[in-house]
């Protein structure tokens, strides 16, 4: 969020933030605070009215951002998940509804599912595992976002857009919510092994969060993304095995590698997805361009950015196991 706001701000738009900061921090948004065409509202995107007051006041584009992050807090609090999805959306999309505001959600590619396709393409059929397997309730409330919005778009004309973004990194992003490239930059620059789950050999393109905002930019102002889904994606695939080398051998630090069973880690079965990676042809020929940062850059960014913490004195990681 905080680097959208950067990228907008920059682009020369008036930005209204509303953020209940429930995993996010005031601190990542400072700089862009201190613009005097930059506004933080503290609220829930679940608060209609808080949302209508925002909107009302014109504003021409949302960007539904408002959602539940990481696999940690997803399993830690399924209620909350459920409940926090389905009602930020609803309330964004009546506001919006009502003003005829340009919408768009950010998805996820976790709505692909067990999809064992080579690369995901928008128009793959989501293969979602058992209910009682609480880790799919991301991806289904995910799903059912999307339908919400073509709901808004087919019955109310609301121009929507929707999103799947795949796993995004950069700056300022913590491990406290299992997000596995901050945990090993953490890891390794404390010095201690890094925490691989399974058998390493499971494999995520990652993408750079500077990459997917401009995408999410460049398709909120291009009148041919309304009704359409995207992916916004990275091609640098790595199996999580290698991706721990490399951030031994970029941060200088080898420091090793701890192996631990899913069973460890969430007290129960889980079902990892063993590939993620996008086809982002349509994004390519909507906007002329998909994420493209190599991976080695991405992760010194995230290096460089979080040394000088883990360096200095009470640096909280807020990081179970
Ligand atoms: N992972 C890992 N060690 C960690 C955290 C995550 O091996 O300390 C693995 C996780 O099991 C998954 C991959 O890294 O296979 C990406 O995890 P993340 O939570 O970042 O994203 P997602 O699971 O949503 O792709």
């Amino acid at each position: 969020g905080s680097h959208l706001c950067e990228a907008l701000l920059a682009g020369g738009w008036r930005v209204s933030i509303l953020d209940d900061l429930s995993t996010g921090s005031e601190q990542n948004l400072k700089d862009v605070l201190e613009s005097p065409e930059c506004v933080l509202h503290i609220g829930q995107a679940e608060d209609e009215g808080l949302v209508e007051s925002i909107v009302r006041d014109g504003v021409t584009t949302v960007f539904h951002l408002a959602s539940v992050v990481g696999v940690q807090k997803v399993m830690a609090d399924t209620v909350q998940t459920i409940a926090k999805m389905q009602h930020s959306t609803e309330a964004v999309l009546k506001v919006c509804s009502r003003f005829g505001v340009r919408f768009l959600l950010t998805s996820s590619s976790e709505v692909y599912g067990d999809s064992e396709r080579e690369r995901f393409r928008e128009d793959d059929p989501a293969i979602i595992g058992p209910s009682h397997h609480r880790r799919w309730c991301y991806a289904a409330g995910k799903l059912m976002d999307e339908f919400n919005a073509y709901a808004y778009y087919y019955s109310n004309q609301l121009p929507v857009t929707v999103v799947r973004l795949f796993n995004t990194i950069g700056p300022r992003q913590v491990g406290r919510y299992g997000m596995v490239v901050p945990r090993f930059v953490r890891q390794a620059l404390s010095g201690e092994p890094i925490t691989v789950y399974g058998d390493g050999l499971q494999s995520r393109s990652f993408t750079s969060v500077r990459d997917v905002v401009r995408c999410l930019i460049a398709l909120a102002e291009c009148s041919d993304a309304i009704g359409k889904t995207f992916n916004v994606g990275g091609s640098c695939e790595v199996r999580i095995c290698d991706l721990a080398e490399k951030v031994c051998g970029l941060t200088g630090c080898d420091v090793g590698v701890r192996h631990l069973s899913y069973e460890e880690v969430y007290g129960e079965k889980f079902d990892d997805m063993r590939r993620r990676v996008p086809d982002t042809s349509r994004l390519r020929q909507t906007i002329g361009y998909a994420p493209d940062t190599p991976l080695e850059m991405i992760l010194q960014e995230i290096i460089d950015w979080m040394k000088p913490q883990v360096a200095g004195s009470g640096y909280e990681s807020g990081e179970s196991v």
